[in-house]
C-alpha cells in the first residue's frame, strides 16, 4: 500500500465522473473509505495490546532513590558496623587466584540476593565470630588456614550451624578433617566436568536436558561420597562426579558446591548451591524476558546474500519482508513475544558534519508498524552503525571499518538527527530504549544518552573483549541497565548455560536477535535460513517449557521489572512455620524466588500470590510491602 496506488485510484475517478453520476457517489464513498485506511496506516496507529505495562519512575526521583539505597548498603556493608545482623559470613583467602575469582562470583551474587554479608580472611576467623553467623561460605584453597578454627567449625555445624564450601580446594590433611561432616569417603586428583546432569529438579530447566560445557578442564575433585549425601548435580562423564550435594550433619546443613567453574554465566548454579543451605533462603528477582532486534528498522542491510540466493533465488530486501520477518512475526506470537526493535537510520560511515535525513522510509514503515501493531517497541540504536567513541578508543584492530567521532558535539548531532527522524515515523513512541552498536559503548557516549529521552541502556551481561559489561541494576544517575544475555541463533552450550543460570538467579531472559545472522558465515549464514530458524524456536520452545510463568516484556517494561528489583530493600523474619518480608521501596509488585529445604512446603502466601517453578522452590508475587509466608512442616 502507498501514495502512488492513491493517486492511480484518483485518475480513475476522475474519469468515472464523465459516465455516471450514481457511479460518482458510490465510487466517491468507496473512496474516502480507501483513504481512511490509507491514513491509519502511515499515522502509525499504535495498538497497544496490553493494558499492565509497568511503567518508570521519573529519572529524577529514580536516581534518588538509588543513590539513597547505595547510602544505605555502604553504611549495612561497613565491617565495623556492629549493629546490623547478617545471616552469612564468606570466609576467603588474601593473595589467593582461587579465593579471589570465588570472591568476584559469590560477592556480587549475594548483593544482588540482597543478603547480608560479611567478609573475613581463614586467618582472622576465629572462634567466638562463628556462633554469629546462621551460614558460614568457606571460599578458601588452602584449608591448613582454618587450623585454629576446624574443630569449632565442626561443632558449630552438628549444634545448626550451615555451612558451603563454595568450590574445591586443596586437598589437605586439614581438608580431610571435614570430610567425616562434609560426607566425602575418599577423594582423589582435579578432574575433568565435560557438562552437568542435574539429579533432582531443583533448579528451573536443570532436569529438561544434560547441559554441556564448552571448553571443558579439569574443575573440580575426582571423589566418592556417602549415601546419605542428597546429589543434586553431577557431571555428565562415564564416571560421573557429584558436583553439588546437601548433607544433614546433626542440627546444621552441608553444603558442597564442588563445581570449580566461578564465572558469571554460571553465577546461577553457585546461587542454587548457596540456597540449599538451612532451611530456607529467599531472594528478589526480576521476573521478565525481553527480545531485542538489532538494526530493526534499518536500510536494508549489506553483505553476502550467497546462502539467500542458495535457498531462496530472492534479493536482500525482498528476503527480509517474504521470509524472515514472517517467521519472526510467527515464533513471537506462538509465544506472545514483545520485541524491541532497534533504529538505525543510515549505514553511513558519517561522523562529522551534516547529518543527513533519509528520505527512504517505506522500510522503516513496513517493519516498525508491524512490529508496534503487535505490542512491541522502537528504540535507538544510532544514526549509523559507528559505536559513541571518541578518538581516544582504542579498537585493537579489531574493527578496521569503524572510526572513532571526533568529537562529544559530532556524536550529540547524530543522535539528534536519528531521534527526530524516528518520532516523526513513530509518533507515539517514546523512545527509551538504546543498544549500543557492536555493544561498545564509551563514558562520553554513555552520558551523552542521558540528555536524550532514553532510560535504558541494554548492553551485555557476559564480558567480551571490549564490549560495555552490565549488571541488571540502575545506576546512580537514574539510567537503567538491562544487559542482554544471549544472542543469535546458534545457541551454543556456552549460551545454554547462561540462559539456565539466569533463570535461576534473576528469573529473567534477554535475548538479542541479528537479523542478519544469514548474511555473516560467522554466525551461521552458511546453515541457511531454515535451519537458523529452527535453533531459534528450539531455543523459545525450550525457554516456555522450562519458565512457562515468565513475563514477557518490552525493553521499557524490563526496565521497570530491574526498577523495581534492584530497588527493593528485603528484611527477612523467620520463625518454625513462617516467613515475615518487609519490603523497602515497594512500588506496587515484586518478586521473589523461595527456596524451602528439608522436604518443607509452601502452604500460603499472605498479600501475595505463589507458584511453584521447580521442587521446592517457588516464585512469590509481594503484592504489598509486607508479606507473610507459612510454611508447612
Ligand atoms: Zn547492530
Amino acid at each position: 500500500m502507498n501514495k502512488l496506488f492513491g493517486r492511480e485510484k484518483k485518475e480513475k475517478l476522475k474519469n468515472a465522473a464523465h459516465i455516471n453520476l450514481g457511479g460518482v457517489y458510490v465510487l466517491g464513498v468507496m473512496y474516502c473509505i480507501l483513504m481512511v485506511v490509507l491514513i491509519a496506516v502511515q499515522a502509525n496507529v499504535r495498538y497497544t495490546i496490553r493494558a499492565d505495562r509497568l511503567t518508570l519512575l521519573p529519572r529524577e526521583e529514580l536516581a534518588k532513590l538509588k543513590t539513597e539505597q547505595t547510602e544505605r548498603m555502604d553504611d549495612t556493608f561497613r565491617t565495623d558496623s556492629p549493629d546490623t545482623h547478617k545471616d552469612t559470613l564468606l570466609v576467603i583467602e588474601d593473595g589467593d587466584a582461587g579465593s579471589e575469582k570465588a570472591q568476584k562470583l559469590y560477592i556480587p551474587v549475594f548483593s544482588q540476593m540482597k543478603i547480608a554479608y560479611d567478609v573475613c580472611t581463614a586467618e582472622t576467623l576465629e572462634p567466638g565470630m562463628i556462633r554469629e553467623y546462621d551460614k558460614i561460605v568457606l571460599a578458601i584453597t588452602h584449608y591448613p588456614l582454618l587450623a585454629d578454627t576446624i574443630a569449632d567449625l565442626k561443632v558449630w555445624v552438628k549444634q545448626g550451624g550451615n555451612l558451603m564450601i563454595a568450590y574445591p580446594p586443596e586437598v589437605s590433611g586439614s581438608y580431610q578433617t571435614l570430610y567425616e561432616i562434609l560426607g566425602i569417603k575418599d577423594s582423589g586428583d582435579t578432574t575433568l566436568v565435560e557438562g552437568l546432569h542435574f539429579d533432582k529438579n531443583f533448579m528451573i530447566g536443570g532436569i529438561a536436558k544434560d547441559y554441556y560445557i564448552i571448553d571443558a578442564y579439569d574443575c573440580s575433585l575426582g571423589l566418592s561420597i556417602t549415601d546419605d549425601c542428597e546429589v543434586y548435580i553431577r557431571s555428565t562423564d562415564e564416571y560421573s562426579v557429584p558436583l553439588v550435594w546437601r548433607r544433614k550433619a546433626g542440627e546444621g546443613t552441608i553444603v558442597v558446591d564442588n563445581f570449580g567453574i566461578l564465572e558469571k554465566a554460571y553465577r546461577g548454579i553457585h546461587c542454587a548451591a548457596y540456597s540449599l543451605l538451612g532451611d530456607y533462603c529467599i531472594y528478589p528477582v526480576i521476573n521478565g524476558a525481553a527480545f531485542y532486534i538489532d538494526d530493526f528498522p534499518s536500510p536494508v542491510p549489506g553483505g553476502d546474500g550467497q546462502y539467500i540466493t542458495r535457498d531462496y533465488n530472492m534479493s536482500i530486501s525482498d528476503f527480509y519482508s517474504q521470509v524472515w520477518w514472517n517467521d519472526i512475526y510467527e515464533l513471537a506470537k506462538k509465544h506472545n513475544i514483545y520485541y524491541t526493535g532497534l533504529v538505525i537510520e543510515d549505514y553511513s560511515n558519517q561522523v562529522s558534519g551534516e547529518f543527513v535525513r533519509n528520505r527512504e522510509i517505506r522500510r522503516f514503515q513496513y517493519f516498525g508498524n508491524m512490529l508496534l501493531r503487535s505490542g512491541g517497541e522502537i528504540g535507538i540504536h544510532g544514526y549509523n552503525h559507528m559505536p559513541l567513541v571518541l578518538e581516544n578508543f582504542d579498537y585493537k584492530d579489531q574493527y578496521d571499518a569503524y572510526i572513532q567521532w571526533p568529537s562529544v558535539e559530532d556524536m550529540r548531532n547524530s543522535l539528534n538527527e536519528v531521534f527526530d527522524f524516528t518520532h516523526d515515523l513513530f509518533k507515539d513512541e517514546e523512545l527509551l530504549v538504546y543498544v549500543p552498536p557492536s555493544n561498545v559503548l564509551s563514558e562520553e557516549g554513555r552520558k551523552l544518552l542521558n540528555e536524550t529521552s532514553i532510560r535504558s541502556v541494554a548492553a551485555v551481561y557476559l564480558s567480551t573483549d571490549m564490549a560495555f559489561e552490565q549488571e541488571f541494576d540502575v545506576s546512580g544517575d537514574g539510567m537503567i541497565n538491562c544487559p542482554r544475555i544471549t544472542s543469535g541463533c546458534v545457541i551454543d552450550d556456552y549460551m545454554e548455560l547462561a540462559a539456565l543460570s539466569e533463570l535461576n538467579l534473576h528469573f529473567v531472559n534477554t535475548h538479542f536477535v541479528h537479523p542478519d545472522d544469514v548474511l555473516d558465515e560467522d554466525r551461521g549464514a552458511r546453515l541457511g535460513w531454515a535451519k537458523l530458524y529452527k535453533n531459534l524456536c528450539n531455543y523459545y520452545d525450550w525457554l516456555y517449557k522450562v519458565c512457562p510463568k515468565l513475563r514477557n516484556m518490552t525493553g521499557t517494561e524490563l526496565a521497570a521489572a530491574v526498577e523495581h528489583y534492584d530497588l527493593v530493600g528485603v528484611n527477612r523474619e523467620f520463625t518454625d512455620d513462617r516467613l515475615t518480608l518487609k519490603l523497602d521501596n515497594f512500588n506496587g509488585e515484586n518478586w521473589m524466588l523461595f527456596r524451602v529445604n528439608n522436604g518443607k512446603k509452601l502452604l500460603r502466601v499472605r498479600g501475595g500470590g505463589f507458584d511453584e517453578v521447580a521442587d521446592g522452590l517457588y516464585l512469590i508475587r509481594c503484592a504489598k510491602d509486607e508479606v507473610e509466608l507459612e510454611i508447612y512442616k
